[in-house]
């Protein structure tokens, strides 16, 4: 039980780009609760699964503690002079550019701007790219073309004000939950129409009157259809275009090419969809078009986004209430990276290279030696560059791009070639941290102070309410004390992240040009950052306000002449090509409970409980092609490459793709990498990869047995197929293998040798292949074993609890049976986590007369919160009524 709470502390969620606030409370006995903000303008209060058990991963478990060399323990000082001497040596010998940080939307701002100021201005190249060029690179480069700077002109009520919303490439239901919260009950009080724009099925599209599930990577087309609709229609808004616009004329071109009939081809959306669609977007002034990755990750991210752009500036629905597009950013602080200059092809404060003067201007600012003076490497090129010796020294900072880059064969060969690689973050277990030759352990989220930024450009806290452990230090420090050791003390000698912050607010403010200007923030005193309240810029001097602002409403916009920019945006087909060899498209994205590479979210045992395994999700018709059954496990391969996930046959998904979730990685299974098989295609403007079109074979994996295990210690079964999550009291594995005789009793040599106390229970059908294995300690369960020729069926959720419980003979024949009776009987498969509601009383439910999402909710609970899992409770609602008897 937790103990007495002390004042809880503002704070803002580490996870997602909407940026909610929390209230942290620290009890006495250390617990962490999280509850919602509700002050906080971006959540009101609400919270996703994910945000809610935050505190649960605040345990020191499997933290770096202290600085490491070549795996051997070191202090702060060696390791911070190894890290200068190392990266100076190397600029001196090969030059600026040939070394590297590869950073991260989890930073901070102030961490952020101190690097990049140390990268750009002091080392004098540009060789800084960050995670968040896999998020919203294509949105940034769009927002550049069309409005003269990266500018997100809404804010999140527009989507409570508007008519219609048109939901592009979002899964806003598991990515975005309060978001999506905050869209549902707008539309619950004024009737909202949603539109949702996905090759597949999800929780999302449960809620749209309109889904168009239109072919991988053909959006440009349908929204080139549309420009050239409204045009046909009489509907653009000509006195806006003449007066705050410009090239109109070539993009209606352009989009002249593509009639109805020529988008339905490419789209393979009926026709009749097709004017639905149009005939909504042209009846409703209060529009707007919110976009994910779905959009970005594309070769034609920027395009994508600036065809959508097109068609608000030609219905003039552009930072007005209710009406514009929404780039929504998967990262806690995608954003603040974006105005610190922390992506390689922008210099800082929204200046870019290319702009005649600004490089001298910020010299003069910081006072730097030298200026890097060209657009560095992006994360795709930087990893290349490193493959081929060009770079030499890099520095990974809170991100795990082993994980995260396509080509993840290469990015390992790459960082395996790297002389010279320091790896800051959390833990020394990541796939990356694994690659690094110097290991500096980081202060994480409730350990440091700093500001993020969200996706409607508001600025918030986050705050420190637990002591770091061991000798972990914020990012922001350990660059600064780099930066010293290689002779900039007096430009990075900040007493803490509240100087850092004045001098980047001061930089944005310098000579009024840019839109982003935080010149309010420039004089904040220690208390004033201490107490600083959400806000939204711009924030110039003396306006340091929390009123909620659009931007470009007036019609002037960032470009030099005021006006903004249409853009011929020709379709372009992903570059992978279906063919006899790789004939399904594959399409990757997030689960709902899941952050990530899950370094954090994966230790949250109650998370785990929803999805547990890497999936593949496929239409039934691909799936009959294949010979697979549902639960079976399929191989997904490409160039050598493959990985192994758990059938899940749907019609969800279209026939020709298929989509599995990116979290899992070589900490967590044995093949499941989906970037393996993402080849390192990218966007020729915004640099971001084409991560969800990647054209992949799929066949039946053969496995000669299943295996579902529990166990108090973590271990790795000796076979071709396994994945690992936690549980509440240990860990849960999943296994296969396509060889048969697995000499079962070696999954528990972990166990040792018998020590006294230690009991097998163990049921064996040599003829059905089956066998099950109980280990007992002192009478309590300390693992259990399943194995079967068939995938196991077991009640794994109610196994898993059993750890550690003292188990009574009656039990122990439903342990080895896998399923418990009567009031003991497991509830199912986690549905809800937030409210913690499992299948099996969703359906009783559904039994007694429950029989719509809402009465559920009402009933149990489940759904009632972040609202993720409506989709999972109408799934139930229809097979519990579909079984019921007539
Ligand atoms: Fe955190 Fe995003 Fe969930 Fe809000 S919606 S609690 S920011 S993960």
């Amino acid at each position: 039980m937790a103990g007495t709470a002390r004042a809880a502390v503002k704070t803002t969620c580490a996870y997602c780009g909407v940026g909610c606030g929390m209230l942290a409370s620290v009890a006495d006995d250390g617990t962490v609760q999280i509850a919602g903000d509700p002050t906080h303008p971006a959540n009101h209060g609400r919270l996703c699964a994910k945000g809610a058990s935050l505190g649960e991963t605040l345990s020191h478990e499997g933290r770096l503690l202290t600085p490491m060399i070549d795996g051997r323990a070191s202090s702060w000082e060696t390791a911070l002079s190894t890290v200068a001497e190392r990266f100076s040596a190397t600029i001196v010998r090969h030059g600026p550019e040939s070394v590297a940080f590869y950073v991260s939307g989890q930073l901070s701002t102030e961490e952020y701007y101190v690097a990049n100021k140390l990268m750009k201005g002091y080392i004098g190249a540009a060789n800084i790219d960050t995670n968040s060029r896999l998020c919203m690179a294509s949105s940034v480069a769009g927002h550049k073309r069309a409005f003269g700077e990266d500018v997100v002109p809404g804010v999140y009520a527009d989507l409570e004000l508007a008519d219609l919303v048109v939901l592009i490439g979002s899964n806003l239901a598991w990515c975005h939950p309060v978001l999506h919260q905050r869209l549902l009950a707008a539309r619950a009080r004024r009737g909202t129409r949603i539109v949702v724009i996905d090759p597949r099925a999800t929780a999302t599209t449960l809620d749209a009157d309109l889904h168009l599930a239109l072919a991988p990577g053909s959006d440009v087309a349908l929204f080139n259809g549309l420009l050239n609709f409204l045009h046909d229609a009489g509907l653009c808004a000509q006195g806006y275009i003449a007066a705050h616009t410009r090239d109109f004329a070539p993009a209606l071109r352009c989009a002249q090419d593509y009639d109805v009939e020529t988008v339905s081809d490419i789209t393979g959306l009926s026709r009749q969809d097709l004017m639905q669609f149009y005939h909504w977007f042209a009846a409703h002034e209060r529009t707007v078009s919110a976009y994910s990755q779905g959009v970005n990750q594309s070769r034609a991210g920027t395009d994508k986004v600036n065809a959508i752009i097109n068609c608000h500036l030609a219905t003039a629905r552009i930072g007005q209430p209710g009406a514009g597009p929404l780039s929504l950013t998967g990262q806690p602080n995608a954003m603040g990276g974006r105005e610190v200059g922390g992506m390689a092809n922008t210099l800082a404060a929204h200046r870019e290279f290319e702009e005649p003067g600004a490089g001298a201007k910020l010299q003069s600012f910081w006072r730097s030696p030298r200026m890097a003076t060209r657009p560095g490497l992006k994360a795709v090129e930087m990893f290349e560059a490193l493959g081929d010796g060009r770079i030499k020294a890099l520095w990974i900072m809170a991100t795990n791009p082993l994980v995260s880059l396509p080509d993840s064969a290469a990015v390992a060969n790459a960082l395996a070639k790297c002389p010279f690689v320091v790896v800051s973050d959390l833990s020394a277990e990541s796939d990356t941290a694994r690659a690094a030759h110097v290991l500096l352990p980081a202060a994480g989220w409730g350990e440091k102070d700093g500001t993020v930024t969200n996706s409607e450009r508001r600025i918030s806290r986050q705050r420190a309410f637990v002591a770091a452990p061991g000798l972990a230090k914020p990012d922001w420090w350990m660059v600064c004390e780099v930066a010293k050791r290689m002779g900039y003390r007096e430009a990075f000698d900040y007493a803490g992240p509240v100087d850092i912050l004045r001098e980047h607010a001061a930089l944005t403010a310098l000579d009024g040009t840019r839109v982003l200007d935080l010149g309010a923030l420039a004089l904040l005193d220690e208390q004033t950052y201490r107490d600083l309240a959400p806000a939204q810029w711009p924030l110039p001097a003396g306006c340091l306000t929390r009123v909620e602002r659009r931007l470009f409403g007036d019609g002037c916009f960032a470009h030099d002449d005021g006006r903004a920019r249409f853009i011929a945006t020709p379709h372009l087909a992903p570059q992978a090509k279906v063919d006899a060899v790789h004939p399904l498209v594959l399409n990757s994205g997030r689960i709902r409970d899941q952050w990530h590479t899950m370094t954090r979210s994966g230790r949250v045992a109650r998370l785990a409980t929803h999805i547990a395994e890497p999936y593949v999700e496929i239409h039934p018709r691909d799936a009959a092609a294949r010979g697979l059954a549902d639960a079976e496990l399929a191989t997904l391969a490409r160039d050598r490459q493959s990985l192994i996930a758990r059938v899940l046959i749907t019609t969800r998904q279209a026939p020709g793709s298929v989509f599995v979730p990116l979290h899992f990685s070589a900490a967590n299974a044995s093949r499941a990498l989906v970037n393996a098989l993402v080849p390192a295609v990218t966007d020729p403007i915004s640099g971001q990869p084409e991560s969800k079109a990647a054209t992949i074979a799929l066949t039946r994996y053969a496995a000669a047995w299943y295996g579902f295990a529990v166990s108090r210690t973590e271990f790795t079964p000796d076979c071709e197929y396994w994945a690992r999550m936690r549980c509440k009291h240990g860990w849960r594995i999943e296994c296969a293998d396509a060889r048969a005789d697995p000499a079962l009793e070696r999954y528990f040599a972990h166990l040792g040798e018998e020590p006294a106390g230690v009991e097998r229970v163990v049921m064996r059908d040599d003829a059905r292949g089956a066998y099950r294995c109980l280990v007992l300690q002192d009478g309590q369960l300390q693992a259990a074993l399943y194995i079967a020729r068939e995938p196991v069926a077991v009640a794994r959720n109610w196994v898993a609890g059993q750890l550690g419980a003292a188990i009574s003979v009656d039990l122990r024949a439903a342990l080895l049976a896998g399923r418990a009776a009567g009031a003991q009987a497991e509830q199912g498969a986690l549905i809800c986590s937030c409210r913690q509601v499992g299948a099996r009383r969703i359906c009783e439910a559904v039994r007694a007369g429950h029989d719509s999402v809402a009465a559920i909710a009402a009933a149990t609970g489940a759904g009632s919160q972040c609202g993720g899992c409506r989709i999972d409770v109408q799934r139930l609602i229809a097979a519990s009524l579909s079984h019921a008897p007539h």
